[in-house]
């Protein structure tokens, strides 16, 4: 490593060379790290894959003292630790899972001047002897990673770093240098405010990724659809699967492994010891599928993931698109491929119903979930859509599904008449309300047990929707409660009833256009690809 401590200070350019063995920056990197060699606090928005490491890591070897690293990613610490004493550089780390000894050896090292960089656990700063052994360290940068961890308004809220004001307030000469890969205008803002970033200035790189290719597709049988995928257009790639529950993450490895294909599960109810092996061997070997909650991925740098595949739908966009930023990091074609039907609205509607927090929370919640909704209903380019919630500008990329095989919308305002008018004709006829596989039943005057010992068949609106077929009626109930006009209830058996919009549509005064779901094969797909 370049000397330091002696001769005068390496140049950034140096250290990219002789350190990371790099041979010119990329993008805004060399003004980001100009700016904060000089003592200039900077915050940085950069998608994952866009080199936001080395904005910080130059800069901590090239000015003198110890750059300080607040990272909430104690898992990932010892790998990045390691991979920094590959390259020759003095870094080291402390969070909670040490015990007394191993801490004290750091904090040697620290106030001895050994290290160039230190990573801290934010909840080491509660602690106020971190805050007064940092007193006596001379250093060189702070650098707060994942900085979007500070907004409440975001998806990876951590209450720890609102305390990271204090660094400013402590150490108001150390330039501050905050990075992330969310960057909604409310975040960024939110993020300048929290950290009282005030005089730093603002780097913000496009989010476009333009080697993955966006698909969202109605979900039918989602592991015969997920199969299909990786044998047809993934065989032998490594992917990450996402699925929202535990079960559904067991089921789906064992789905998978059953078929031939290397899975590995990974859920937060899993033995640490056996996600931290799942984990490493996802990184070291080659083609195999990580099936994995969310809570899976944050941080993680494997350049050649072919895959991201969502079984249910995320939660808000943010979440989608740092999810499906994990693909293709070594800029080759990926596929960020994702299943959404029916049930999934009607799931996470009751989901935010019944949260926890209070009202100000659940609408939070209810205008994130209503943004992913109008991704996945979108007639427009996904990317399109996907950069604009991120504020910035596009036009239509010819690397999504809708740019491939655009899709047709169709006015469903006659439909959507029949099937609010049942829903009202049993609700004030009868003080009923159901669900949609019921109501179904109803217009395509399907004689079930059900209907016919509940007397429906004598209903108005009995058989009158068999113009549209079962799968086509379930899409027009998912697409009108993504548009909110129609509502379930939080009973937990996705019973539907009105919303104040429904009216409009049952008098005439609101007409509904709907997106036809011909049934596109992924093989359609891949043809207009090449
Ligand atoms: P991020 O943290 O933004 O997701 P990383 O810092 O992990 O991204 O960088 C992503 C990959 O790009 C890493 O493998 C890194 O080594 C590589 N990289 C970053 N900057 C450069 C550069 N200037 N030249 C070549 N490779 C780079
Ligand atoms: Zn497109």
């Amino acid at each position: 490593r370049p000397a330091r401590a002696d001769g005068p200070a390496p140049t950034p350019g140096k250290v990219l060379r002789t350190v990371f063995g790099y041979d010119s920056f990329r993008g805004d990197q060399a003004e980001i790290i100009d700016t904060v060699v000089s003592g200039g606090d900077a915050l940085v928005l950069m998608p994952t894959g866009g080199g936001k490491s080395l904005c910080y890591q130059v800069p901590a070897l090239v000015r003198p003292g110890t750059g300080v690293v607040i990272s909430p990613l104690i898992a990932l610490m010892q790998d990045q630790v390691d991979a920094l004493a590959a390259a020759g550089v003095r870094a080291d780390f402390l969070n909670s899972t040490q015990d007394v000894a191993a801490r004290r050896r750091v904090e040697r090292e620290l106030l001895d001047g050994e290290l160039d960089l230190l990573y801290l656990a934010p909840e080491r700063l509660r602690v106020p002897d971190t805050l007064e052994l940092l007193g006596r360290a001379d250093l060189a940068l702070f650098a707060i990673d994942e900085a979007h961890c500070v907004s409440q308004w975001g998806h990876d809220f951590r209450p720890d770093y609102l305390q990271l004001s204090v660094l400013h307030e402590r150490w108001p000469d150390v330039p501050r240098i905050a990075l992330t890969a969310t960057a909604t205008e409310t975040t960024h803002a939110e993020i300048a405010q929290r950290l009282q970033l005030t005089e730093a200035r603002h780097f913000v790189a496009s989010f476009d990724r333009p080697n993955i290719q966006y698909r969202i597709v109605p979900k039918d049988n989602p592991r015969a659809q997920l199969l299909d995928l990786l044998r047809t257009e993934h065989p032998g790639d490594a992917g990450i699967v996402y699925c929202l529950s535990r079960a559904s993450v067991e089921q789906t490895a064992q789905h998978l492994v059953d078929n031939g294909i290397p899975a590995l599960p990974y859920h937060a109810g899993l033995d640490s010891r056996v996600r931290a092996a799942n984990q490493a061997r996802f990184l070291r070997e080659d083609g195999l599928v990580m099936v994995a909650t969310i809570a899976f991925g944050m941080g993680i740098d494997k350049p050649d993931v072919r895959f991201v595949a969502h079984l249910d739908l995320p939660k808000s966009v943010e979440g989608y698109y740092q999810e499906t930023g994990r693909a293709g990091r070594d800029g080759l074609p990926s596929t960020a491929w994702l299943a959404y039907g029916l049930q999934d609205v009607v799931q996470q509607r009751r989901m935010i119903d019944t949260s926890e927090g209070d009202a100000a929370h659940r609408r939070r919640l209810g205008a994130h979930l209503d943004a992913m909704l109008a991704l996945c209903e979108t007639v427009e380019c996904r990317r399109v859509q996907l950069l604009a919630y991120f504020g910035q500008a596009s036009t239509a990329c010819g690397n999504c599904d809708t740019c491939l095989t655009p899709p047709e919308s169709w006015d469903g305002t006659v439909p959507a008449q029949k099937l609010l008018s049942t829903v009202v004709r049993l609700e004030r006829e009868r003080g009923q309300r159901y669900g949609a596989g019921h109501l179904v039943d109803i217009l395509l005057g399907k004689a079930t047990p059900r209907v016919t010992q509940l007397g429906h068949a004598s209903l108005s609106t009995f058989g009158l929707g068999t113009d549209l077929s079962d799968t086509e009626w379930r899409g027009v109930v998912r697409q009108l409660l993504a548009q909110g006009l129609l509502g379930v209830d939080s009973d937990g058996y996705g019973t539907l009833r009105l919303t104040p919009a429904s009216a409009e549509v049952l008098t005439g005064a609101r007409p509904v256009r709907l997106r036809r779901e011909a049934p596109r094969t992924a093989r359609a797909a891949r043809s207009s690809r090449r």
